[in-house]
């Protein structure tokens, strides 16, 4: 009898400010019965939404349950900095942006697929502007090394016909109210969400026409006969179809040994401040032209009121847990980028500081497919999870269904996830090549 079991499950790291500074008050019961379904999303990220969406899509008929081992919008999904990219600025993860065209192109049409889809919800679910904001962002410079970075970034928007705009230091100044950027490109595509708030309102819609379920971690799948029994500590569901929509922690399950690397990224969010203390745009989103850079993001509160975001460290971590030290030494980063960009801010506090992991493979390629019959994943969203995450989750709804389309051909396409050697050696080596960056990239830290 096939059974994959996990021992190892997800947990908090500090204290997520998106969820903390929330509108939406929902929360779904956890599973404490046996319970008969057609298809299990297991994981409510991103991925998990958009395979439980497209499911009432195509399955409307079907009884369809979304179960999370934690609470909805508490995961990855409501933790991250937001950024919703149509064009990733370091395309095909080279970090020097002259790469194939046509293996661009592909990418930009398959992020923007992700953006339309996500953007239909918006609309059906009536999710208000602040929360999903088609604003587009800023890719800040602050070294000659970062401005190289922006130079090969304008050469390749130029290539790929992109819309964007070059800003020079004031102009920057005059929208982040910081002069601490010497050069900028703005990009129009990309989309600002709060994060938290949106995975709660769009999974609250949901829940009109599926089952959801939070605080149940899954802990063992098994088939029997023609079905699959997943049982958490209080429950089972027995059920035709299973996704996996848990992006790393698929490896807790046995899948994709040795193919996927665990890392953990940091965010701190300020306290309010008023208005008049930083001038500039009232709400804005800003990467560093280096990718190993600090993001910012402004974010409006009120007409008076404003609150900053700052996300930077990576560490790399296979066991999937974060060291309180790493944790600690990036909130003493955090501090650090936030007064120098905005010294006249040093009195204002960070009120919330969190981390949450992120999974990668080495060639970029997403753990998608079918593991085993009616078995399928969708997990392994390279860092980008708001849209990779959004199209592994409607793709992999698609393939289940034989709902096939050219987009989809295009994405299966893509290679599977490179081999690693141990966890041990990818650890080690993953860290020393964030260490040497972020000793390199000097203020855009
Ligand atoms: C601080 C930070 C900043 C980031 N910034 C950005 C950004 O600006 N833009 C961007 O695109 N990406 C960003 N990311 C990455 C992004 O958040 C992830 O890529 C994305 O959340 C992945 O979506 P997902 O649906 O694949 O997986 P997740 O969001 O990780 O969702 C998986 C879910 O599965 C659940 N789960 C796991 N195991 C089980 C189990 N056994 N039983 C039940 N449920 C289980 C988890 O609790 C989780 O809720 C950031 C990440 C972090 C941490």
């Amino acid at each position: 009898m096939t059974a994959y079991s996990s021992n190892r499950f997800p947990s908090e790291i500090g204290q997520n400010g998106w969820l903390k500074i929330s509108n939406s008050q929902y929360s779904a019961p956890f599973l404490d019965r046996d319970i008969i379904c057609d298809w299990l999303v297991i994981g409510s990220g991103f991925a998990g939404i958009s395979a439980a969406k497209r499911l009432t899509e195509l399955r409307s008929g079907d009884k369809i349950i979304l179960i999370d081992a934690i609470g909805i919008g508490e995961g990855a999904a409501g933790q991250n900095s937001g950024f919703m990219i149509d064009v990733p600025h370091n395309i095909n993860a080279k970090g020097d942006y002259l790469s194939s065209i046509k293996k661009d192109k592909d990418t930009i049409s398959l992020h923007r697929e992700a953006i339309e889809f996500s953007s239909q919800m918006v609309e059906e679910y009536d999710i208000p502007q602040n929360v999903y904001n088609k604003i587009g962002k800023l890719n800040g410079a602050a070294t000659p090394k970062g401005i190289s970075f922006n130079k090969d970034y304008k050469k390749q928007l130029e290539a790929l016909g992109e819309d964007y705009e070059s800003l020079d230091s004031k102009q920057l100044s005059d929208i982040t109210g910081s002069n601490y950027y010497e050069q900028g490109i703005y990009t129009p595509g990309t989309i600002l969400i709060q994060p938290a708030e949106y995975i709660k309102r769009i999974v609250e819609r949901l829940s009109d026409k599926i089952k959801v379920f939070q605080n149940s971690p899954i802990k063992k799948i098994e088939k029997k006969r023609n079905t699959w029994e997943a049982r958490t500590s209080n429950g089972k569901i027995i059920t035709k179809n299973i996704i996996f929509a848990v992006n790393g922690h698929i490896t807790n399950f046995g899948f994709y040994k040795n193919q996927l690397i665990h890392i953990f990224t940091y965010s701190s969010l300020s306290r309010k401040f008023d208005n008049s203390i930083l001038k500039g745009d009232p709400s804005w989103g800003l990467t560093s032209s280096n990718p190993i850079g600090t993001t910012v993001r402004k974010i409006k509160v009120s007409e008076k009121q404003s609150r900053l975001l700052i996300r930077n460290t990576w560490r790399c971590r296979q066991n999937l847990v974060s060291l309180n030290s790493d944790f600690e030494n990036s909130c003493k980063k955090h501090r650090k980028s936030f007064i120098e960009r905005f010294p006249n801010l040093h009195d204002i506090p960070f009120e919330f500081s969190w981390g949450g992991r992120v999974c990668l493979s080495l060639n970029g390629a997403p753990a998608f497919g079918e593991l085993d019959e009616n078995l399928f994943s969708a997990c392994c969203s390279n860092g980008l999870g708001t849209v990779k995450g959004t199209l592994a989750g409607k793709f992999i709804i698609d393939k289940a269904c034989k709902s096939n389309s050219s987009q989809l051909d295009k994405y299966e396409n893509i290679e599977k996830p490179s081999l690693l050697p141990t966890n041990f050696l990818t650890q080690i080596g993953a860290n020393l090549r964030i260490k040497s960056r972020e000793m390199t990239a000097g203020r855009d830290l």
